[in-house]
């Protein structure tokens, strides 16, 4: 199966009228499962703490990432924003916070969101860095972008390869990718179970078609979203955690 976006109650920095803090929109309010525990355990053990974990952002679909973008090349907003294809917040991977609400220092919250696979995206903690707000939770798209990292791949770069892989596996477009977008799917699935394939770009080669055999998938160019589904259960069972959807 594709990697399940799910509802996420959380609270916002959106206020009603009274001022009262609201639940993020739930247009915003998505994720994969491992972020959605992440998400909850951040939250635990910032109360634990003093404080709270109070978002901003969360999932971005093509079209929000597509005016964020253009919000940003326009100076509209001032944080960066990639184009569409680019950014974990569509892989339902990232959410940005409001630091005032933490009451930890910045340096101890990095510890608290790391112990539950959640990352910053600067190199120290400073918050008055911008995007010192951002956090992705990779899972097991971490691989991708340690895999480009290690020039195993060339055509994209880490962090890009690694959100695109992210989206891909939510069944959402990356627009690089073209009319290939099960090809590609196919590709990220298989680096992240441990193959070498060179570069995810939607041309299925002889390297992709080895790996898709030693893992015990009938090739068959004709039959591209069998493949993907092979892969995709292979990743259910390598990675539970990003496809275990929570009893609500
Ligand atoms: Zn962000």
């Amino acid at each position: 199966m594709k990697t399940p976006l799910v509802t996420t109650n959380i609270v916002s920095i959106y206020k009603n009228k009274l001022g009262d803090l609201l639940p993020l929109p739930a247009y915003m309010a998505k994720c994969t499962p491992d972020m959605h525990a992440a998400i909850f355990d951040i939250a635990t053990d910032l109360a634990q703490a003093g404080g709270r974990l109070i978002l901003s952002d969360l999932f971005r679909s093509y079209e929000m990432q597509a005016q964020s973008h253009s919000d940003y090349i326009s100076g509209k907003k001032k944080a960066f924003s990639p184009a569409p294809g680019g950014s974990f917040h569509e892989a339902g991977r990232a959410f940005d916070l409001d630091l005032s609400a933490i009451k930890v220092s910045l340096a101890d919250f990095w510890q608290i969101a790391a112990a539950h696979g959640v990352r910053p995206i600067i190199d120290k903690p400073v918050a008055s860095k911008s995007e010192a707000w951002h956090f992705d939770c990779r899972g097991s798209h971490q691989i991708v972008y340690d895999y480009y990292q290690a020039g195993k791949g060339n055509n994209l770069k880490p962090y890009t390869a690694a959100a695109a892989s992210g989206i891909l596996a939510a069944g959402i477009r990356v627009d690089y990718f073209g009319a290939n977008q099960a090809q590609a799917a196919i590709q990220s699935g298989l680096i992240r179970l441990g193959k070498t394939i060179g570069n995810i770009d939607g041309q299925i080669g002889h390297k992709t078609q080895t790996a898709l055999t030693e893992l015990g998938v009938t090739f068959d160019l004709l039959k591209v979203n069998d493949m993907l589904l092979q892969v995709e259960n292979l990743l259910q069972q390598k990675f539970p955690k990003e496809f275990s959807v929570p009893m609500v």
